[in-house]
């Protein structure tokens, strides 16, 4: 490129100066990240965070792209799994939302094999309609082994079973924040524990300044807002909206208390259905967490707390602590030189472990559109797009969980039952009801198989399946089956205990 066709001097223009406002997970991943993509270009990162204003410090169960940002930021995840006392996570059990004394599994990983190029799946529901007996734990690895609190790491060679298991985390917000902090501090970042009290306007949507209680300021090119639900500055600042999707996902408090650690840690999250939202139980190395997500139009909080207690399986270690939250996004994540990142982005019920990954896309996607000063307004847009398209995405994952159960008679589940639904999971639901067919698209973060196993978990079935997967003949199906289940016989029964894998690993002699 000659130097005419430039529209300005693109160095002159670089982003010398970044705050980031907040330091929970979202405001420490941000740091995390961008002091490892900037080191050496000179941009100086200063995070600020008030020791005075708690984090939210609940978010603790992920999903397995935890470790692509976990590489990102060039992190040892033996030392990550060691200081944040993470335990693994093969995927979520689902208990009585479909109706009182029901389960299934949202697994990582994948079912089956692939046969004559279509997906298992459709060959599961044959096998079932067929009136053979095969379940998930016998088709899906992660599903056998969390079933008997097992772990194993997927096999290099991918080989069926072990090369289709795919896992999680759980672990602990504080230690996780502590770890991020100490990582972007040694790679450069400034931190700051400030309460900032405002901030003011340069022109335009831009950000001058925030404004620390002392009376003291800091000026940066582009502020990063993490400052969690309330969005010190996307909101209070810069008044960006907020898209609100209460009326699909009613869902709006929390109330969470520690209990001690389980005997045998299992290697799954459990979301159990309760009267009017639902309960979680994290297992780590040191604790496990609960909460109780529910829809305040149909509880109390005092009744939610006391609902919160009588599920847990043991003493609570605190007094349980209520979160209010509201289930939407920004009308615009990034306006000016101001992006949001984390709560203050937005937030859809914690049910798929979707907030951390949220995070971490943000970033990425940050990456991608990274600006320079003059904050093209086509970056801003993409950039909005795409978040607006990853929540809608996701909020229809989660409303699948709730539309399809048949807890009749329970006001909350009669709610949800009778919701309008989003067109794009209304034709979702058609087309698998219809032909088994979901046809998840590029990037989204759920694929198909995730898709089927809460469609299948929640009682939706096929009328019609692939005609091509049909065309197989069935014993051949049936031979299939088989041999998949033969092996994963033997692939469970020699697999180690979950916390045998931790041990293990927590054992500092020791190396994977
Ligand atoms: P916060 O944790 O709220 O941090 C905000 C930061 O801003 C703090 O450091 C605070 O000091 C700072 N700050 C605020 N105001 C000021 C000020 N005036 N001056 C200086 N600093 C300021 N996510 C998952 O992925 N998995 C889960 O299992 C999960 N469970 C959840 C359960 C519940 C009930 C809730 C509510 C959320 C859950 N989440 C979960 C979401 C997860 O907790 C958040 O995505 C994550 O913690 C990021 O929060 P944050 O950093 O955006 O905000």
């Amino acid at each position: 490129m000659t130097a005419s066709m430039r529209p300005d001097d693109g160095q002159a223009q670089a982003i010398g100066s970044i705050c980031i406002v907040g330091g929970g997970t979202a405001g420490w991943s941000a740091a995390a990240l961008l002091s490892q993509v900037l080191r050496g270009s000179g941009c100086r990162i200063t995070l600020v965070e008030s020791s005075a204003i708690p984090t939210v410090g609940v978010g603790e169960a992920t999903i397995p792209p935890i470790f692509d940002f976990l590489r990102n930021i060039g992190a040892d995840e033996v030392e990550f799994i060691r200081r944040c006392r993470a335990t693994f996570k093969l995927g979520i059990q689902f208990r009585d939302w479909l109706h009182h004394g029901h389960a299934y599994w949202h697994p990582f990983g994948n079912l089956g094999v692939t046969i004559n190029q279509r997906p298992f799946h459709h060959y599961y529901c044959m096998n079932r309609a067929a009136g053979h007996g095969e379940t998930l734990a016998d088709l899906c690895p992660s599903v056998a082994l969390a079933e008997d609190g097992k772990f194993a790491f997927p096999s290099p060679d991918g080989q069926w079973p072990g090369g289709a298991v795919a896992y999680a985390l759980h672990f602990d917000a504080g230690l996780v924040a502590a770890f991020l902090r100490d990582h972007a501090v040694a790679a450069g970042v400034e931190r700051l524990d400030r309460r900032i009290v405002g901030a003011t306007r340069g022109e335009g949507e831009r950000i001058a300044a925030v404004q620390f209680d002392d009376g003291e300021s800091l000026e940066a090119d582009f502020y990063i807002d993490c400052s969690g639900f309330r969005g010190l500055l996307i909101e209070e600042t810069l008044g960006a909206g907020f898209e609100d999707w209460k009326h699909w996902l009613p869902c709006d408090s929390a109330v969470a208390a520690p209990t001690a650690a389980q005997e045998q840690r299992a290697p799954y999250t459990v979301a159990t259905a309760r009267s009017a939202g639902w309960q979680w139980r994290i297992p780590l190395q040191h604790r496990t967490g609960n909460g109780l997500v529910y829809a305040s139009d149909f509880i109390s909080d005092a009744d939610a707390q006391a609902q919160l207690l009588a599920g847990l399986d043991g003493e609570a270690q605190a007094d349980p602590r209520v979160l209010r939250f509201t289930a939407g996004l920004r009308k615009r994540a990034w306006v000016g030189n101001c992006l949001a990142i984390g709560l203050s982005a937005g937030f859809l019920e914690p049910l798929e472990s979707t907030s951390i990954h949220l995070i971490h896309t943000g970033l990425n996607r940050l990456l991608d559109l990274f600006p320079d000063r003059r904050f093209d307004p086509a970056l801003i847009a993409a950039y909005n797009r795409d978040v607006h398209r990853e929540y809608a995405h996701i909020r229809d994952f989660l409303l699948l969980h709730y539309v399809p159960n048949r807890r009749e008679g329970e006001p909350f589940w009669d709610h949800m039952r009778g919701l309008d639904l989003p067109d794009t999971l209304a034709e979702k639901i058609e087309l698998f009801t219809r032909t088994g067919r979901i046809m998840s698209r590029q990037r989204e973060l759920f694929s198909d198989i995730s898709w089927f196993y809460v469609m299948h978990g929640m009682g939706l079935t096929p009328a019609a399946l692939d005609p091509l997967a049909e065309a197989a003949p069935f014993g051949e199906v049936r031979k299939v089956i088989d041999q998949l289940r033969g092996a994963m016989q033997a692939f469970r029964s020699a697999a180690p205990t979950h916390d045998a894998i931790l041990d293990r690993l927590l054992d500092p002699a020791e190396t994977r």
